[in-house]
């Protein structure tokens, strides 16, 4: 399987867990439809789903208000001018959420676990009515309903149960966990293409702008000129004496040379002034 399929199908089904929990049945084959695609036009999904428009707006309309998905909008000259609605899956949005709901999950499943390892509960085995260890020793540990004598409750499958659950929690948060840091490292690089990309672009401007500034200055100049010429200024005014910078002489180093006499030091030193 290629790398990229087998990543797209995780998502999905990651999707696919979440748009069940958030908008039931039939919100699931949204995600085959809409994953990985250009915005759906809402008939079509309604026509693949076969459902009404009004179903599919109202399926859309919930998994919109969680951020789920997200919809662009064109008038339908052939609908008497009516818009048509185009949808799409935010996926980051999606798994963002998920991963919150799997969190809250997590804790209350926690909390579950830590309250029935902890607490005792009492059980009528007549009606089934549960009592916590307090209401149970107010009762005398008879029930409130039939009288009946309470027994303690055996909490191993509950607590069983609940850490099972627990663990198909973690075991779903990893994979969201992973899928959020591929796709937020993938927008960070096409944040920084986009950044560079407007950078170079406004270089681009700048560039024309200053050649442009520069042409013009130019051309203004040339104007000026004929116009003193024209004018009859020119003459002595325009022909300014250009004075040339003197050119700086380097100094040679002077070399300190053991070797050389005090004569030829002496020597070079008028030399020079
Ligand atoms: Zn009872």
């Amino acid at each position: 399987m290629p790398a990229k399929k087998g990543k797209d199908d995780r998502v999905k089904e990651l999707l696919r867990q979440l748009f069940l929990d958030v908008a039931g049945e039939e919100a699931v084959h949204l995600v085959d439809l809409l994953f990985g695609k250009k915005p759906v036009n809402e008939f079509l999904v309604a026509k693949k789903l076969k459902l009404t428009i009004n179903q599919v707006r109202n399926l859309l309309y919930r998994l919109g208000d969680q951020g789920l998905v997200s919809f662009t909008r064109k008038k339908d000259a052939k609908k008497g001018g009516w818009y048509t609605y185009f949808w799409t899956i935010e996926v980051e949005k999606s798994l963002v959420r998920l991963e919150e709901r799997l969190g809250e999950k997590k804790t209350r499943l926690g909390g579950v676990i830590e309250k029935r390892k902890n607490e005792q509960f009492f059980v009528c085995e007549g009606c089934e009515k549960q009592y916590t260890q307090e209401e149970a020793l107010l009762a005398d540990y008879l029930c409130e309903e039939c009288g009946e004598m309470m027994v303690a409750k055996d909490m191993d499958a509950e607590i069983e149960a609940a850490e099972a659950e627990l663990v198909g929690v973690c075991d779903l948060l990893e994979p969201v966990g992973e899928e959020l840091v591929e796709l937020r490292k993938k927008d960070a690089k096409a944040r920084a293409r986009a950044v560079a990309a407007e950078l170079k672009k406004k270089a681009l401007e700048r560039k024309k702008r200053a050649a442009a500034r520069k042409r013009a200055k130019t051309l203004e100049e040339k104007k000026l000129g004929k116009k003193k010429k024209a004018a009859g200024t020119g003459g002595a005014g325009s022909k300014k004496k250009v004075v040339k910078k003197k050119a700086v002489k380097k100094k040679k180093p002077v070399k300190k040379k053991k070797a050389a006499s005090k004569k030829a030091v002496k020597k070079k030193a008028k030399g020079k002034k």
